[in-house]
C-alpha cells in the first residue's frame, strides 16, 4: 500500500500538479449570533483558515470554486420538508420577533438574518465539491464552510449545525447523480464530537460506510448519549456499515488516532473499496496546550484531544490510498482559530503533494485505553469485516504511552512558561472543557415521566444491594431525591420517582469488593468500589439493601453510568430480571462497556429479588491482569463507606476501616 502511493505520487508529479479544489464564500460569515454575542462558532473561523491559506501560498496552487446554494430537492434527501422550510425562512423578516425563541427550542443553536443563506451555501458548497471530484474534474477538494453539519438530524438543527452538509452531498451523489458512477461512499468523521446526524441518516444504508472517532467519555461528552458507542453498528441493510470509535476521555493524540486508522479504518476501507471519501473535517481534537508554536497548534476550547496539524496530515495521507485519491474535505467544528487554520493548511498540503507535512510524533505509542477501545471495536465489527477478525499481537498492544500526568510534566520545558502545572491540569480540564463540552444550552433535563415503562416498573419491588458509597443513606438518597453529599464533586439529578426506600436491611454476601479506576466523575481522584461477583465462601461483603421500585433501580443505573434518565425504555426490565434470577450470582451486562453496567442477582429476601450492579466480567479480568488500575479510594469516598457501615451495620469505626483496608489490598 505504501509503495503504491509513492508510485502514484511520482506519476502525478511527472504529469503535473494535482488538481485540488477549494471553496469559500464570505456570505457564510453573515451567520452569527443575533447581537454579536461571543460564540465559539463564529465567522472568524472561516476567515482565519482563508487568511492562513492565502499567506501560505496554498490558494495559488488550488482551483478556486464558487459557492452555490443547495437545491431543496437535494436537501429533502436527508431532511424533512418542515425542517428545510424552517431553515429556509428563519432569516426572513416575519421571524424577526420570534427567531431567538425558536432557536432556544433547539439544542445549541442560534439564528440571525444571515443564517438561511449561510446554511444553503454550506450544504450547496458540499454538493459542489463532491460533484467536481466525482466527475473527475478535480482530484480532490476542500469546502471551507459554516454552519457545520454533522450534528444536524433529519428534522432537527443541533450543536451549531443547521443542514447536514456532508450527508446532503453523499445522498446527492448516490441518488441525485447516478451517472457519476458513485455507488459506495466512505464518510470519515474525525471531528472530536460524534456525528450523530450523519449516523442516523445512513443507519440502514449499506452504500455509505460511516466511520466516526470521537470523545465519548461513557456518554458524558456532547451530544451526551450512547449513540456514539461502538455497539452502534447500523441496522437492516446498513448493519456493519456504521463504525464508532469512542474515546474514554480527552487525552488521545496522534499516536492513538494513527492506531485507530491502522487497525480499524484502513483494513475496513480496503474491504469496502469506496468510490469516493468524504471527510467530516472538524479540527476540534487538537492539542490543549501549546508547547512549541511551530509544530503544535494551541488547543481547542471544546475538544480536549491532542491531535496536531501534522497528525491530521498523516491521517489524510493514509486515506489517499483509497478511492483513487478522490477525497473531499468538508469543514465541521474546530474552535481555536490558529489550530483550524494550521490543520486545514496541513490537509491541503497533503492533497497537493500526496505526502504528510513535516512533523513528528509527540508520543510514540497509543494509550492502553486506546488499545482496549480498538480491540472492542474490532471484536464487535468482525462479523461484518473479516479483516478485523484476527487478534492484535501482544507485542503490539503492549506498547503503550505514559499516563497523562507523566506526559504533561515531561513536556514542560523552558519555553513553556504558560503551560499549567500538573496539579492544575485536572482543574483546567474541568474549567475549560467541561462547561463547553456540555454544549447543551438547557442543562436541566426533563424526564418524561409518562413513559409506559416507568408506570409498569413503579410497582415492581426489588432489593438494591449496595456495597460502595451508597451504603451511606445520605449519599444513596442523592440518587433518589437529587443532590450531593460532602466529598462528592458532582451533583445527582435524582430519580423521576423520589419516594424513599420502603425498607432498609443489612446483609453479608460471600463475594469480594475491591477498589479500582484512577478517578470517578462523582468523587474525583481515587478508586471506587466494585464487586467481584464470584461466589467465594471465605469472602464477606457487607451490603446495605434498599427496597425500591424497579423504576428507581433503573434511574440509579442511569445515574451510575452517566446516562440520560429521559429514556424510552428501561435498561433492566422484568424479563431481564427473570432471566437472571434462576441462579445466585448470575450476572448480565445491560450497559456494554460502562462502569456499572453489569447486574448481579444475589438471591431473594422476603421473596423479593436482591440485585446489585458492578463492572463487566471482562473488566474483572482486566483488573486482575493489571490492565485496569486497582486504587485505594480517596478519603471522602472511604468516609462514605465508614459512615454507612457504622450507621447501619453497627461496626466500630476501626472495624470499618479494617474492612476497607482488606478490600483495598486484593481483588
Ligand atoms: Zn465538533
Amino acid at each position: 500500500m505504501e509503495r503504491e502511493s509513492e508510485r502514484k505520487s511520482d506519476e502525478e508529479s511527472v504529469n503535473g500538479q494535482r488538481r485540488v479544489g477549494i471553496l469559500y464564500d464570505d456570505r457564510m460569515c453573515r451567520h452569527h449570533t443575533p447581537d454579536h454575542e461571543d460564540h465559539v462558532e463564529n465567522p472568524n473561523r472561516l476567515r482565519a483558515i482563508w487568511n492562513e491559506l492565502q499567506s501560505a501560498g496554498i490558494l495559488q496552487r488550488c482551483v478556486l470554486l464558487g459557492a452555490k446554494k443547495a437545491e431543496d430537492t437535494y436537501l429533502h434527501l436527508v431532511h424533512s420538508r418542515s425542517h428545510v422550510n424552517l431553515i429556509k425562512h428563519i432569516s426572513s423578516r416575519k421571524f424577526n420577533e420570534r427567531r431567538s425563541l425558536i432557536a432556544a427550542e433547539f439544542n445549541s443553536i442560534y439564528f440571525n438574518e444571515g443564517s438561511s443563506e449561510a446554511a444553503y451555501l454550506a450544504a450547496g458548497s458540499a454538493v459542489e465539491v463532491v460533484e467536481k471530484v466525482a466527475s473527475g474534474e478535480l482530484d480532490s477538494a476542500a469546502a471551507i464552510v459554516r454552519p457545520p453539519g454533522h450534528h444536524a438530524e433529519r428534522n432537527e438543527a443541533m450543536g451549531f449545525c443547521l443542514f447536514n452538509n456532508v450527508a446532503v452531498a453523499a445522498r446527492y451523489l448516490l441518488d441525485g447523480r447516478p451517472e457519476s458512477g458513485v455507488k459506495k461512499i466512505l464518510i470519515v468523521d474525525w471531528d472530536v464530537h460524534h456525528g450523530n446526524g450523519t449516523q442516523k441518516m445512513f443507519w440502514n444504508d449499506s452504500r455509505v460506510l460511516f466511520f466516526s472517532v470521537h470523545r465519548h467519555d461513557f456518554g458524558r461528552f456532547y451530544p451526551s448519549n450512547f449513540d456514539g458507542f461502538y455497539t452502534k453498528v447500523g441496522e437492516g441493510a446498513g448493519v456493519g456499515y456504521n463504525i464508532n470509535v469512542p474515546w474514554e476521555n480527552g487525552k488521545c493524540g496522534d499516536a492513538d488516532y494513527f492506531a485507530v486508522w491502522d487497525h480499524i479504518l484502513l483494513p475496513v476501507a480496503k474491504e469496502f473499496n469506496p468510490d469516493i471519501i468524504i471527510v467530516s473535517a472538524g479540527f476540534d481534537a487538537v492539542y490543549l496546550f501549546c508547547k512549541k508554536e511551530v509544530d503544535l497548534a494551541v488547543g481547542d476550547p471544546l475538544g480536549g484531544c491532542r491531535v496536531t496539524p501534522y497528525g491530521y496530515s498523516v491521517l489524510l495521507e493514509k486515506l489517499m490510498n483509497f478511492a483513487e485519491g478522490r477525497i473531499v474535505l468538508i469543514l465541521e467544528g474546530g474552535y481555536n482559530l490558529d489550530s483550524i487554520a494550521k490543520s486545514m493548511r496541513a490537509c491541503l498540503e497533503v492533497l497537493l503533494e500526496g505526502k504528510p507535512v513535516t512533523g513528528s510524533l509527540e508520543e510514540a505509542y497509543p494509550f492502553e485505553s486506546t488499545w482496549n477501545v480498538i480491540q472492542a471495536v474490532r471484536e464487535n465489527l468482525s462479523p461484518f469485516w473479516p479483516s478485523l477478525a484476527s487478534e492484535l499481537p501482544q507485542e503490539l498492544i503492549s506498547k503503550v504511552g505514559p499516563h497523562l500526568h507523566t506526559l504533561i510534566s515531561s513536556s514542560e520545558d523552558e519555553d513553556d512558561k504558560g503551560a499549567p502545572s500538573t496539579e492544575n491540569l485536572e482543574e483546567l480540564l474541568e474549567d475549560v472543557i467541561k462547561p463547553l463540552s456540555e454544549l447543551k444550552v438547557d442543562a436541566d433535563e426533563e424526564i418524561d415521566v409518562s413513559s409506559t415503562w416507568r408506570s409498569e416498573l413503579s410497582n415492581v419491588y426489588i432489593w438494591y444491594a449496595s456495597y460502595g458509597s451508597n451504603m451511606w443513606k445520605a449519599r444513596f438518597n442523592c440518587y433518589l431525591a437529587g443532590g450531593q453529599v460532602d466529598g462528592m464533586v458532582k451533583h445527582c439529578s435524582g430519580s423521576a420517582n423520589r419516594t424513599l426506600p420502603k425498607e432498609i436491611l443489612w446483609k453479608n454476601f460471600p463475594c469480594h469488593i475491591f477498589f479500582g479506576r484512577d478517578s470517578s466523575d462523582s468523587w474525583g481522584q481515587g478508586g471506587v468500589a466494585f464487586l467481584n461477583p464470584e461466589k467465594k465462601l471465605t469472602d464477606k461483603t457487607y451490603m446495605c439493601m434498599y427496597k425500591i421500585s424497579l423504576e428507581q433501580f433503573n434511574d440509579i443505573l442511569f445515574q451510575e453510568n452517566a446516562l440520560s434518565l429521559d429514556a424510552d425504555s428501561p435498561l433492566f426490565d422484568i424479563n431481564t430480571l427473570n432471566a437472571i434470577s434462576d441462579k445466585e450470582f448470575n450476572s448480565l451486562e445491560v450497559v456494554k462497556g460502562a462502569w456499572y453496567g453489569n447486574i448481579v442477582y444475589l438471591g431473594k429476601e422476603q421473596d423479593v429479588p436482591v440485585i446489585t450492579m458492578t463492572c463487566s466480567l471482562l473488566d474483572i479480568k482486566r483488573f486482575k491482569s493489571g490492565k485496569l488500575p486497582l486504587r485505594a479510594p480517596n478519603e471522602a469516598y472511604a468516609n462514605s463507606l465508614i459512615k454507612g457501615l457504622v450507621e447501619g451495620e453497627k461496626l466500630s469505626e476501626a472495624e470499618a476501616i479494617a474492612y476497607i483496608d482488606g478490600a483495598v489490598k486484593s481483588l
